[in-house]
């Protein structure tokens, strides 16, 4: 955080590009999230108090990566569906 941008681009992902407004902002945060999906012909939710997506600080997008993903499906084992 904060840190001076000197050095050349290694392998820093972030920030990266946002899909919405096309600013560079999108950096990983950590969300409370309420994940929906249908079981048995129902809607149910299961609530995770802390989901690591990407999100823009310019407009605010929310961007679920494929870690995002991976942790609602975890969370939704856990819950026993
Ligand atoms: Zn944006």
């Amino acid at each position: 955080m904060g840190r001076p941008m000197k050095s050349p681009k290694r392998r820093k992902r972030f920030p990266c590009r946002c899909p919405e407004c096309w600013e560079v902002a999108v950096r990983p945060t950590v969300i409370p999230y309420d994940a929906k999906f249908r079981r048995g012909g129902r809607v149910r939710k299961v609530r995770i108090p802390r989901l690591g997506v990407l999100k823009c600080s310019n407009c605010g997008e929310v961007l679920f990566g494929n870690e995002a993903g991976d942790q609602i499906d975890r969370a939704i084992k856990r819950a026993g569906f």
